[in-house]
């Protein structure tokens, strides 16, 4: 670990699993860089200070209520926390400002947090930005508004298969639609985080440059600031779990058990969710595969039900035999066990990268936002993942398993991957891309002291 600088940043996560996870790997990352951290954190999902145990966590009570929460409709809540944060934030900021022990030299704040740009304006601090999806995807969100003007949006069922010309090789259907009562939040949203980004003091960013070099050279063609490419951020430091829910470690010696390359490892994240029926397909598709499985089925995960008593009686027998059922997993550790072979994923961008960054092949079933993005570029560009297309149905799901685990196939799409991992490997190597954009990134912070304002000056 470097020395310590005496610099302090100041971090603030938007509450979501996927979202914090990076922003706790970023903190530990500049951490290890020397630098102080405070996480300021929504009583919503508030992280567990015990796992960071040298960062300072600030509450800023959100006032948000427990039905307010419990919406489906993520626009819509998205929208209610930057509305209730920003008064509460503002005050905190100020204060953590004016502390005489170790002054705010930058802020950096999740992109979707439109409302930090006015408030740390004000409030005299420099704020830089993390954007926690991929390049290309952040290049998709910032053409939006003229996606509609083009009518590729809202989808329409005859139009699925059609060429988005601005964006190959995506079809109209892999468009990151999110379901909501409110589109014109949605728009709001998306633009105050493009203008967020365009007012920042730098964006940083989970990637790397051998995976989205044509998004990330477009990217900084098109906004005139300081972009860093520093990831797979998880493999740049050894960070404790953010997880929100306790990770079931028995599935590791589970794990220990199977031959290598030979199990499908199945999750879609903390949000997504699936009906009932699809949920027993799933099941159903586990089962025929005749292959050994590891299922995170976390509460919430099917519309409608907490419970596994739906699960289908053949399914059980499977289960018994060859399958693991967890409600959390460690996937990190999950997928760098030598006995996955196959993930079958939502294509959430961590789960993406976390994927890559092991070299294993992904069977991808996007649900909404960026994941369809993700997906797409996972079977057609990087070539290391195979689409679900079309719906779930058991047969296909059966076939895609053993395609990836059996098959003669699956020789071509895991030495791809194998590829894609070592490229993961080396950018953060010394020299490598991420290293040089990690130190650009620690001495744009620390040139920064000169444009902080007030008693910072002096600490520098
Ligand atoms: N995750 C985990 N255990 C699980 C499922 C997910 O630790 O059982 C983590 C996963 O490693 C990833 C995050 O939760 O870092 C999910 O983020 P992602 O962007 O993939 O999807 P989201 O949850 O935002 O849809």
């Amino acid at each position: 670990m470097n020395q310590r600088n005496n610099r302090r940043l100041v971090l603030f996560p938007v509450p979501f699993q996927g979202h914090i996870n990076p922003m706790l790997q970023l903190a530990q990352i500049l951490h290890n860089r020397g630098f102080s951290i405070t996480i300021l954190h929504t009583d919503l999902n508030a992280p567990d200070p015990s796992s960071h145990p040298h960062f300072a966590f600030r509450s800023i009570g959100d006032g948000l209520g427990q039905s307010e929460v419990s919406t489906s409709d993520l626009v819509r809540l998205m929208a209610l926390i930057n509305a209730r944060c920003a008064a509460p934030f503002e005050e905190r900021l100020r204060e953590e400002a004016s502390s005489p022990d170790t002054p705010i030299t930058c802020l950096i704040v999740d992109a979707l947090f439109g409302f930090t740009r006015d408030v740390a304006e004000r409030a005299g601090v420099r704020r830089m930005v993390l954007r926690t999806g991929g390049a290309t995807s952040l290049r998709v969100f910032a053409r939006f508004r003229l996606l509609r003007e083009r009518g590729y949006l809202p989808i329409e069922e005859c139009r699925l298969e059609d060429p988005v010309a601005e964006f190959p090789p995506l079809q109209v259907k892999d468009l990151p639609g999110i379901n909501t009562a409110e589109p014109k939040q949605l728009d709001q949203l998306l633009s105050d985080m493009i203008e967020g980004l365009r007012d920042s003091a730098g964006v940083i960013l989970n990637t790397f440059e051998d995976l989205e070099q044509p998004a990330l050279s477009l990217l900084r063609q098109e906004y005139p600031i300081a972009i860093f490419p520093i990831g797979p951020f998880h493999k740049c430091s050894s960070s404790s779990s953010g997880s929100l829910l306790a990770e079931d470690q028995s599935c590791i010696s589970w794990l220990d058990k199977q031959a290598p390359n030979s199990v499908v490892y199945v999750s879609f994240g903390s949000i997504a969710a699936v009906s009932e029926s699809e949920y027993s397909e799933i099941a159903l598709g586990l089962a025929d595969s005749q292959q050994p499985f590891l299922w995170v089925v976390r509460p919430g995960s099917v519309h409608g039900s907490e419970a596994l008593e739906k699960l289908p009686s053949c399914f059980l027998a499977a289960l018994e035999e060859r399958g693991k059922i967890v409600t959390w997993a460690p996937q990190q550790e999950v997928l760098a066990h030598r006995a996955v072979g196959a993930f079958w994923t939502h294509n959430g961008w961590n789960s993406t990268l976390e994927s890559i960054s092991e070299g294993v092949p992904m069977i991808c079933m996007p649900c909404f936002s960026d994941q369809k993005v993700n997906a797409r570029f996972v079977s057609d560009v990087w070539r290391v993942g195979l689409h679900l297309n079309n719906g779930l149905e058991r047969r296909k799901i059966a076939e895609a398993i053993r395609k990836l685990l059996v098959e003669k196939e699956r020789e071509e799409v895991r030495e791809r991957a194998a590829q894609l991992k070592e490229k993961a490997d080396s950018c953060l190597r010394q020299g490598g891309s991420s290293f040089r954009s990690l130190d650009g990134l620690a001495n744009h912070i620390l040139a920064s002291e000169s444009f902080v304002f007030g008693s910072n000056e002096s600490s520098a």
